[in-house]
């Protein structure tokens, strides 16, 4: 079934607009730009990316943006007329009920003008999943879409999907191949209870998992009912969250300004002529050596002893084999409290060091490819003998799992079964739920992270892994005191752990609570996954690490 423009010339609602499936790209300026002039900026696009193979013609552009346009306004007939004969009859068919609006049977009417106002509706939630198409369908986190769902499930204009009419049948059924193609599932007790919106026409077992960004541009939610999540998610939640955002930066300042900078660290700039090393071996020590092979393009030399080296330069696209050691050496974790890199995390301070650009994101640099992220949580307890030291000096539990924390983690799974459990580490916790897949090997053990979504565990090589692999992570810490850790690290001060802290994580401490790291509780790890705790899985605080303090 084919639709077309009734008219190239006449600027449709919102413009021209376009999104490139394939890449991701959206074409700018939609409503400043007419029809041809935003057909020429999608052949650049796709002459650009050749990769994608995308024909490049300008026929085949003017059709993409056609199709684009008629799918996304729903196929209005005010825009848009039928270009076969199967679409002719799906008009007609629609078309037909129209005249029994007046007629006296009087339910007849009521139910064709349900039907009719489903059809506008459903335009909506074309545009809606449209969008989040040529976005590449990237679904909201587990935690979020089963609160929606939990809030639809009760309200009264959930209503049954009945065959009233066949556009809105045919998008249902559209919407349900998609919510198949992202896999995406809750519980079948929350799930068997959604059903279509009255509102917005959209399926629900769909619609929940939408991002908010996609949602925005298409909902008026003054259409909505004050207990919809869509008004909770798009006025009262935003408002709150900017506040308390804006709080958290003053915070984060304040508590910079006032402590002092540590002012024994010599100033000394390093040049490739070093080679960048560890003395210690472990995975994570060996993991930050990763990054400088990325911010230097490859021309520092690095190298370790440590078995895991080989294993994590083979993941890091960045890492120049090629490249020769040179004879003087730079040890990364004495160059670290030695030198003056700045503030920031451990990779920050390295490239300063080196003179390099400096990322508003650390993050060090293998990648994994042809791996599916799964809906999968990583647990990871085992502290190796790393923490002797530091159960000597700073803290008697460093780095353990209290037990109390442990029955919440299992408490947590119990609630959360649309999540599967794996815990890694040659030392497992025994944590109930979750699964323990055998582990010949660093690399299977990079590969299990790599398939998961979310992390919790203490600071540990699989941290770095989890952490450099984008997952979203909740790291588990007892010290230092709660209340004087605020991210991004600011300046080079000398609590410990400071230049550890990846300040894109969620930090939960066993021990007590501050106004950015909360306790480890039951609440406060639901919140966590919910994107409720700073900093609230967004990278928006990571730029502070450029203010002048
Ligand atoms: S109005 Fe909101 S809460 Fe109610 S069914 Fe529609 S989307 Fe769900």
């Amino acid at each position: 079934m084919n639709f077309k423009l009734k008219s190239r010339s006449v600027m449709p609602p919102q413009g021209w607009v376009y999104r490139e499936g394939k890449t991701g790209w959206a074409a700018p300026h939609p409503l400043s730009k007419s029809f041809d002039t935003q057909v020429q900026t999608i052949m650049s696009h796709r002459a650009a990316n050749p990769a994608f193979a995308l024909s490049k013609d300008k026929e085949s552009c003017e059709k993409a943006l056609e199709d684009y346009t008629c799918h996304r306004l729903g196929n209005d007939p005010n825009f848009v007329d039928p270009a076969d004969a199967e679409a002719i009859q799906d008009v007609k068919k629609n078309l037909a009920v129209k005249p029994s609006l007046g007629q006296r049977f009087a339910t007849a009417v009521e139910h064709v003008v349900h039907g009719v106002e489903r059809i506008v509706n459903d335009a909506k939630g074309a545009a809606i999943l449209t969008d989040w198409l040529g976005s590449g369908l990237e679904p909201v986190d587990t935690a979020y879409a089963k609160r929606r769902a939990e809030t639809c499930a009760k309200c009264p204009k959930n209503v049954p999907i009945k065959g009233i009419e066949t556009a809105v049948a045919k998008a249902i059924t559209e919407q349900e191949s998609v919510r198949e193609k992202i896999g995406a599932k809750l519980p079948s007790e929350t799930e068997d209870k959604l059903q279509s919106c009255e509102v917005c026409g959209c399926y629900l077992k769909l619609k929940v998992w939408v991002p908010e960004k996609h949602l925005k541009e298409h909902t008026d939610v003054e259409e909505f009912p004050a207990n919809c999540w869509l008004v909770d998610e798009l006025t009262n939640t935003r408002t709150y969250m900017t506040s308390q955002r804006q709080q958290d930066r003053e915070d984060i300042l304040d508590f910079y300004k006032k402590i002092p900078d540590r002012t024994t660290l010599k100033k000394r700039r390093f040049t490739p002529t070093h080679t960048l090393t560890n003395a210690a071996g472990g995975l994570g020590d060996t993991l930050i050596l990763t990054d400088i092979c990325k911010a230097s393009g490859g021309t520092v030399p690095v190298y370790s002893q440590s078995r895991h080296f080989p294993v994590l330069m083979d993941l890091n696209p960045y890492y120049n084999k090629n490249l020769k050691t040179t004879p003087e050496f730079l040890d990364a974790p004495t160059a670290i409290v030695t030198y003056d890199g700045g503030n920031g995390h451990f990779t920050q301070r390295l490239r300063r060091l080196y003179g390099l650009k400096v990322d508003d994101k650390p993050q060090c640099q293998i990648q994994v490819k042809g791996v599916q992220k799964k809906e999968r949580v990583i647990l990871h307890f085992d502290a190796g003998t790393h923490a002797d030291w530091q159960r000597q000096h700073i803290h008697p539990r460093a780095r353990m799992l209290y037990p109390q924390n442990k029955a919440i983690i299992e408490k947590f799974i119990k609630a959360n079964p649309q999540f599967e459990y794996i815990e890694v580490g040659q030392n497992p916790e025994g944590i109930k739920g979750a699964i323990r897949p055998p582990e010949p090997d660093v690399k299977s053990m990079i590969m299990t992270i790599a398939s998961a979504k979310y992390f919790i565990g203490i600071i540990s090589g699989p941290y770095h892994v989890a952490t450099a692999l984008g997952l979203k992570v909740i790291t588990v810490i007892n010290f230092p005191d709660p209340t004087a850790i605020f991210l991004p690290t600011l300046k080079p001060i000398t609590q410990v752990e400071m230049e550890w802290f990846y300040p894109q994580n969620v930090h939960l401490h066993q021990d007590g609570e501050g106004k950015q790291v909360k306790r480890f509780s039951l609440n406060n790890l639901e919140r966590a996954f919910a994107g409720d705790i700073y900093p609230y899985w967004s990278d928006e605080f990571l730029n502070l690490i450029h203010e002048e303090i």
